[in-house]
Formats: C-alpha cells, structure tokens, sequence
C-alpha cells in the first residue's frame, strides 16, 4: 500500500447472474463492473466518467457496501473492507459517506432537514441531544443555509437547496472520502455551478478526499484532479487531469472529448462521431470491447483484450495502438 493513497481498488469485479426458463437457471452474466483498479490519494478528487450504464454507479456502490462484489479488493487506508464484519464495517461507514444523484427522492419527505441531518449522527450515537443540534446549526452555515431551515420539509426547499441538505449529511461524521454519484446532473445550470462551488470549498476546508462519479465531462474537469475514463465495465483511460484533456489517448476518450464545447470561438475541433450503440454488457465483444465502434480498429483488437499500460504521456491506457495515438 503507498501511504499517500487513502483508497486502493484491486480488479474489482460485480457480475449479475442472468436466470431463464421455469426453474431460473442461470445461462450467462451482466459484467457491469469487470476488473476495476484505482488509488485515491488523500485531499484529491478522482473523476470517473463514462455513458450511461459504463459501470461507474455500480462501482460507487461497491465501495458503499451497498452490493457485495464479486471478487477483487477495496482497501481503506491498507485495510481490506470486504473482510469487514458488521461491526466494523459499521465503524468504517463513518469515514466513507455519498452524496446521491436525485437530491429529492434521497430525502425522506416526512422528515425535516435538521433530522435529516441529524441522522447519521443517531445511527453511529455520535453527541448529547444538544451537541447534535449545534452540529446542524454548525453543517447547515457550513453548506450555505440558515439555521430556521432545520424546521422546514424536503417539500419546501429548491433542487439546490435539497442538494446543500444532502451535502450536509454526507459531511456530518467528518468522513474521509465522499462519494458523488452524478451530484449535479439533476439540477439546472445555474444551480449546478453553485453546488460544484460549494463542494469545491468543503474539500479545501476540510480536507475531503472525492470521487465523483458523472457523465458530464465540463463539471469532471472543474473538479478533478486525476480521471478514469470507463467503457462497459472496464476502466479504459487513466491519469492526469489536465494530461487527458490535453491529450486524450484512447480513441473513446478521443470521441468523448471531442464533444466539449471549445473555449474560444476562434478555437477549431473536430467531434469524432461513434458509429453503432454501446454493446450489451451481458454479451460484450471479445478482444477490445470498444472494436465494434472504434475507427482505428485491427484485426488483432477482436482477438485481444488490450491491457492497461503505462503510455510516454503518463496516462495508462487499454488499447494496443496506444504509442501510436500517444
Ligand atoms: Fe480501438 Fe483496437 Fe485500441 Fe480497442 S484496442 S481502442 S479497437 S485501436
């Protein structure tokens, strides 16, 4: 374990059995996350982009220990959490905490946002009744609200607002690393710019590790210090932020990239147009799962699994024409 990184994943894996006919047997699987390795150092935020259904929220529940992987490691700060009993895993739930996609139905509405708060401070018995008032006093200056909103409903509060509460209950244990599961991308615009902000301040206050999870690659490069680019449950592309931007080596990073708006008008870029849809992950291409869509493609991309290798950019990559497209 290298001491700076607070989280290192090991070929994680998640597949789902798939059961037909009467007696449900089971003929194949979904690999929805297929060999995931990554290390988190502390205070950084690791990115992880990719379409729709890539595996990225599966990965996100994996490190919650809200689904039961498959095989691979997860370890936090050297030690394995899937060897975890309960009760220690209960202890250690306190240093990973999540921010969810849809700041309203993660809200219980039957509940003010103090006692929403306040809850996870009840769960692990944390405080006096008087001392976890003072913490929400405390959590809600610290996420941008007042402290009359304590008293109000979900119901009552904007999109952004009830993401600043969601905010607030992820950070009220202190933990080590939040998880952001596409934290933004429910809300408009306007209001997605203030939250990134926020979370932004958090992680300088208070030293917050991230890994924020989202297919929106303008708010990954705000936040980001390092990236994971995922294709069909595999991790394609990796390293540097600004290395990646700069210089995406992996054609479907190259076609992803492409789609960000120039800074400049005077700027010229050429989008990179995928042919074909994402495959099925219950039935994916053999070799290279991206060769059914990727225009460098060879013969030896059906017949072998590029592996993820270091390139002269830094990057690490997964495809065999990475010196080339270097
Ligand atoms: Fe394309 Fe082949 Fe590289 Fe896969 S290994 S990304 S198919 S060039």
């Amino acid at each position: 374990m290298n001491n700076e990184n607070v989280l290192e994943v090991e070929n994680l894996k998640k597949y789902y059995p798939i059961e037909t006919g009467i007696i449900k047997s089971k003929t194949s699987y979904l690999k929805a996350v297929d060999g995931v390795s990554f290390a988190v150092k502390k205070g950084e935020t690791l990115g992880i982009i990719g379409e729709s259904g890539c595996g990225k929220s599966t990965v996100a529940k994996l490190l919650m220990g809200l689904e039961k992987p498959t095989s691979g490691s997860i370890k936090f700060k050297g030690t394995d959490i899937l060897s975890l009993d309960k009760t220690q895993m209960k202890k250690f739930r306190k240093s990973m905490q999540m921010v969810f996609q849809d700041p309203y139905s993660s809200l219980d509405p039957k509940k003010t946002a103090g006692y929403i708060i306040q809850e996870p401070l009840f769960i692990h018995n944390v405080g006096t009744k008087a001392q976890r008032e003072a913490r929400v006093k405390e959590l809600l200056k610290m996420v941008g609200l007042d402290y009359y909103h304590a008293n109000r409903y979900p119901h009552e509060f904007s999109g952004g607002q009830r993401q600043r509460i969601n905010i607030a209950r992820a950070i009220a244990l202190n933990p080590e690393i939040v998880i952001c599961d596409e934290p933004v991308s429910a809300l408009d615009v306007s209001i997605q710019a203030q939250v990134i902000n926020l979370l932004k301040k958090l992680q300088q206050e208070l030293g917050l590790t991230y890994i924020f999870i989202s297919h929106d690659l303008s708010v990954v490069k705000y936040l980001s210090d390092r990236l994971a680019i995922m294709y069909l449950g595999e991790i394609v592309e990796t390293g540097d932020s600004k290395s990646i931007y700069s210089n995406p080596i992996h054609p479907y990073t190259k076609a992803l990239f492409s789609a960000i708006p120039p800074e400049s008008p005077l700027e010229e870029k050429e989008k990179i147009i995928l042919e074909g849809d994402v495959p099925s992950p219950m039935a994916p291409p053999a070799g290279c799962k991206f060769h059914t869509r990727c225009p460098y493609t060879q013969q030896i991309c059906q017949e072998s699994k590029p592996l993820l290798r270091a390139t002269k950019n830094g990057q690490k990559v997964a495809c065999h024409l990475s010196e080339q497209l270097a």
